[in-house]
């Protein structure tokens, strides 16, 4: 689904007058449609730089991303227009990571609700419905779905994170240590959430940062190095 070839990304730090640095160098793999491959390797080293350029956040600087699209077959996500990008994060290609965007004034089950009206087309009362069952197995207070997530806890937002960004059940999800303040009990549930949508089909590359379970469920890790 996704073959990744000879990826660099590089950024020049203008504070530093100019100079360069290497966060990606000639990265390639594959992961097949159904896979869930983890990301590994030391803080600093590109994980995130290598999702966010998947997701095309960042643009790469040399190298090939080349997704088979459900829309147009095989494009080069590193090439493609920014109207093709949108559009796939519309309807195939998720990303999570550790923080939350939040929306000013949406209350916690609306955003969540939000991706299947919009993506999914689901009425507002379906919606809502399953967004309520999402938020109360990841253990988020029935008394806050409608409070404004701006003032929840790390935790809290993380969960709704993660909730809007699987609840739409998409084809691909970049996972950027969303697990990263959650205690046992909940990455168990994260865990088991992630295993369903895997079986559903969606394909997952993530990172996550020693964490023993979420591993159980991968099916291979991809370490990156200085070599890359
Ligand atoms: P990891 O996720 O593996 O900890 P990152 O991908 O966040 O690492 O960062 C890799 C390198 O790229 C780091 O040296 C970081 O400082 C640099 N980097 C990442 N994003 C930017 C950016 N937007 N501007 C400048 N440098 C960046
Ligand atoms: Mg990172």
């Amino acid at each position: 689904m996704l073959e990744i070839e000879q990826l660099s990304k590089t950024f020049q730090i203008h504070i530093l007058e100019g100079k360069v640095i290497q966060a990606l160098k000639n990265v390639s793999f594959q992961v097949a449609a159904g896979e869930f491959l983890g990301i590994s390797g030391p803080s600093g080293i590109g994980k995130s730089t290598l999702l966010k350029c998947i997701y095309q956040t960042y643009l790469s600087n040399g190298g090939r991303i080349l997704y088979d699209s459900r829309r147009w077959g095989r494009i080069d996500l590193a090439q493609a227009a920014h109207q093709v990008i949108l559009e796939l994060r519309q309807t195939e290609i998720g990303y999570v990571s550790q923080f939350l965007q939040v929306l000013p004034r949406v209350s916690a089950l609306d955003l969540v609700a939000e991706p299947l009206l919009l993506k999914n087309g689901l009425p507002r009362g379906e919606a809502r419905k399953m967004a309520a069952g999402f938020l109360e197995r990841l253990f988020i207070p029935a008394n806050l779905f409608g409070a404004y997530p701006v003032t929840f806890s790390g935790g809290e937002q993380q969960r709704l994170n993660l909730a809007r960004a699987v609840i739409w059940k998409p084809r691909l999800l970049l996972l950027d240590e969303p697990t990263a303040s959650l205690d046992q009990q909940t990455i168990g549930i994260v865990v088991d959430i992630l295993k369903e949508l895997k079986e559903q089909g969606t394909t997952l590359i993530g990172i996550f940062h020693h964490d023993d379970l979420m591993t159980s469920i991968m099916d291979r890790v991809y370490p990156l190095s200085r070599e890359n």
